[in-house]
């Protein structure tokens, strides 16, 4: 049951909510679950299908426009429709209205990968017609979207008529009153062709200013004879099929819909008519193997448990599916904010991919952590085209918004000033190179990302008269505090940045110094550089408040007044929504982690004491307004030893989406917040880190559980690492013996390894 998320009923206010809950995606598509045939009049629908990094342009406009401010806005494109299929019964559309509603499920299967909703309506006749659907964006055909529509009479002969409708005339929603979806109205798809014949419909869509195209092509099947008559109209293409129903007799129509874009296919057309003949003779039982199949082996590698609080169990197996069904499997795209779900933020990718997301795929499916760095990579030109808009006469400055690689963040305050995901990205990819050892990936790309974005430490940071070095006039993590001086996060991160970039050259000087000056020359890399990164790397400041023992957020931030939260009405939250960026940005108060999440990233050389003081001063100024805050404190807590703290923590992260404790789930889901509910579990409760070869972990439980368990892939082993009631657990799935430490004790890994827990007050963490 752990797999399973369902609801029985039908609650209007919620569906937009369910929208994205239910969405089906594979990556490089999702539907959301909207109702194939619509809702009744009234009900407000957010109706959608997006293809990873399928976007359109449009102009930036500023009113008061100065230099530098991007022009070129991305925006995720709503694609064709292939969801519509309208069922009418004795001549009445069979539309869901509440009063004449029986048996009303809708279900997420996370175990086979498939969606399934039933319904029994109440017709105005006076018979009764039973509908169940089952839906899957399949993981073994990317481009597919399967749909089984299955329509039965309970109890008398019926006329009944299936409208299959692909649709062509599709916009994108907008809300002007939220900054955090888009405010404007966008209808960036231009028919290019309509086809239908016999079961097939095509449509064919061009992108206004991207010039993409995408080809749709929907497969249908009967499970018996049915009087069929294809239609074309100016937007849409459909096929009306007629039948009579026995008493107890049952239709089936089995939709198998195919997309093909411009960016991963030269003829979309020709490749989606191709696909669709593959799978002619696949029948949706066959294709739910194959998902079946796909996600056997997800869960192998990504097994999760908690023993004893089925609730979180399942709410966590949510968060770490939705991870799955965001992620493009092939390299060519990032992560949008909210996954393939909604159309939140735009569709853009922020460094949510990098230091939320990331992590569980390094450790579950390397093969995707790969491909988003790559992504990164291939944006390098764009970063170096932006890093000399921004002034830089070297290095690469990456958007902080993004689909294809230009900033789209129309207000630099909190957007390009976040110059920390140029560290996010150069310490993802370490990150990566740590836990699988693929070298081969050092000198295809995360070498010239830790060139090319240490180089912009250079260029925008300098020696203080004291000698340390200073980076001033950027924005940290914590977007309520703007353009400071020498955020800590974004000086740690930048230290880090650049002592990975200094040590990868003296690699490479040492075992390949053919590659390394070719790369040189063609980046124009001098002499010296590497020299002056580490030493900068070594000069950086790290502000340190002696009176307090903490880490200030930033130079200046400890000299303002505490926001006080206490007094802070619940109707004026998120504050964001409140009150202006600049009164939020004199006051000690926090949207999110910042120091925090630097200590969960780069604490090793932290004294625990200046953590422990640090994580209860920031807990008391924090809002998490924003869904990236809760997973940090979670796991500093646990990693101060402090389980029911980080269980806290852990359950409203998990909840995010489920209980839509934000407000904003219609809008997608929250992808970052989903990853990082596994980092809570890996990193706080299983104090996992990685060492080189081997791992370290530090199992805590949480009173409210028996006993978890997660996977790991590291260094091509298996691991499973847990605790029960005694102690840790950790087992060798499968790969050679691995070297850990389980609370500081250094242990050989070869099958199965118990140990207790460490004696109170000794966390071993
Ligand atoms: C957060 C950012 C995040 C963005 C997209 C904002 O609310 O403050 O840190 O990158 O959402 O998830």
């Amino acid at each position: 049951m752990s797999y399973i998320l369902k609801t029985k009923y039908f609650d209007p206010e919620r569906l937009l909510t369910e929208e994205s809950l239910f969405h089906t995606a594979n990556g490089y598509l999702g539907v959301r679950a909207n109702f194939e045939e619509g809702y009744p009049e009234g009900m407000p629908e957010i109706r959608g299908t997006y293809i990873s990094g399928f976007y359109d342009t449009h102009p930036i406009h500023h009113p008061e426009k100065l230099y530098g401010f991007p022009e070129i806005g991305e925006r995720i494109v709503n694609v064709t429709d292939a969801q519509g299929i309208q069922l009418t019964a004795e001549g009445e559309a069979v539309v869901l209205r509440p009063e004449r509603l029986k048996d009303y499920e809708r279900c997420l299967d996370m175990r086979r990968g498939l969606y399934a909703r039933t319904f029994t309506l109440a017709l105005s006749s006076g018979g009764r017609v039973k509908v169940s659907v089952r839906r899957m964006a399949s993981f073994s055909v990317r481009e597919l979207f399967a749909v089984e529509y299955r329509v039965e009479s309970p109890d008398r002969d019926l006329d009944i008529e299936i409208e299959s409708r692909l649709d062509g005339d599709v916009e994108n929603a907008f809300d002007p009153s939220d900054p955090r979806v888009s405010g404007k109205a966008f209808k960036p798809l231009r028919i290019i062709g309509l086809n239908a014949e016999g079961l097939s419909l095509e449509a064919e869509s061009l992108t206004q200013g991207t010039g993409f195209s995408l080809a749709v092509v929907s497969r249908h099947e009967f499970s018996r004879a049915c009087a069929i008559s294809p239609s074309v109209g100016a937007c849409a293409v459909s096929l009306r099929a007629k039948a009579r129903l026995r008493a107890g007799e049952e239709l089936v129509l089995v939709r198998k819909s195919v997309f093909a874009d411009s960016s991963r296919h030269p003829e979309p057309m020709e490749a989606a008519r191709a696909l669709a003949d593959s799978l002619e003779r696949r029948s949706f039982s066959e294709l739910a193997e194959d998902q079946r199949g796909f996600l056997d082996a997800f869960w192998e590698g990504a097994g999760i448990d908690i023993r004893g609080d089925e609730r979180s169990l399942r709410a966590l197996r949510f968060n770490v599916y939705q991870l799955l069904q965001s992620a493009p499997a092939d390299g060519r795209s990032g992560v949008p904010a909210k996954g393939l779900s909604g159309e939140g933020y735009e569709g853009h990718c922020f460094w949510d991919t990098e230091i939320y997301m990331e992590p569980f795929f390094d450790y579950a499916m390397p093969g995707i952590a790969r491909g988003l760095l790559s992504y990164r990579h291939r944006g390098l030109e764009a970063a170096r085209t932006r890093a000399r808009e921004l002034g830089q006469s070297k290095g690469a400055a990456f958007p902080w918004r993004t689909i294809a690689g230009r900033e789209c963040s129309a207000y630099y305050p909190s957007g390009s000033a976040q110059y920390h995901i140029n560290a996010d990205i150069a310490y993802a990819a370490w990150r990566y190179l740590e836990a699988t050892g693929d070298t081969g990936f050092l000198k295809e790309a995360a070498a010239e990302l830790f060139f090319e974005t240490a180089r912009t430490w250079m260029e925008i940071g300098h020696f203080g008269e004291d000698g340390r070095f200073r980076i001033e006039c950027v924005t940290g993590p914590d977007e309520y505090s703007c353009l400071v001086d020498n955020n800590y996060y974004t000086n740690l991160m930048s230290a880090k940045n650049l002592s990975l970039a200094a040590e990868a050259y003296r690699l490479l000087e040492k075992e390949d110094p053919g590659f390394l000056s070719l790369l040189c020359r063609r980046i124009g890399l001098g002499a010296g550089e590497a020299e002056a990164w580490a030493k900068a790397a070594a000069a950086m400041r790290l502000p340190y408040d002696e009176a307090l023992g903490i880490n200030p957020q930033d130079d200046g931030f400890l000299r303002k007044a505490v926001w006080d939260l206490g007094k802070t009405p619940p109707g004026k939250k998120p504050l964001l929504l409140h009150y202006h960026h600049m009164v939020l940005g004199r006051y000690q108060v926090c949207k999110q982690a910042d120091v925090v999440l630097a200590h969960l990233l780069l604490g090793d050389g932290v004294p625990p004491d200046t953590m422990r003081k640090s994580f209860a001063y920031y807990e008391r100024i924090t809002t998490h307004d924003s869904s990236l805050s809760y997973a940090p404190f979670g796991a500093i807590a646990a990693r101060l030893g402090d389980a029911d703290a980080a269980y806290g923590y852990f359950t409203k992260a998990v909840g995010i989406d489920l209980e839509d404790s934000h407000g904003n789930a219609k809008d997608g889901l929250h992808a970052a917040n989903s990853g990082g509910s596994w980092m809570i579990l890996a990193f706080g409760f299983g104090g996992f880190r990685p060492r080189g070869e081997g791992i370290s972990v530090s199992p805590l439980l949480p009173s409210a559980w028996e006993g978890f368990s997660f996977r790991l892939r590291y260094r091509g082993r298996l691991v499973e690492v847990g605790a029960d009631r005694e102690g840790a657990t950790l087992l060798l799935i499968s790969g050679s013996p691995i070297d850990v430490e389980v609370y500081g004790r250094a242990r050989l890994l070869e099958s199965a390894l118990r140990e207790s827990f460490p004696a109170a007050g000794d966390t071993g963490r």
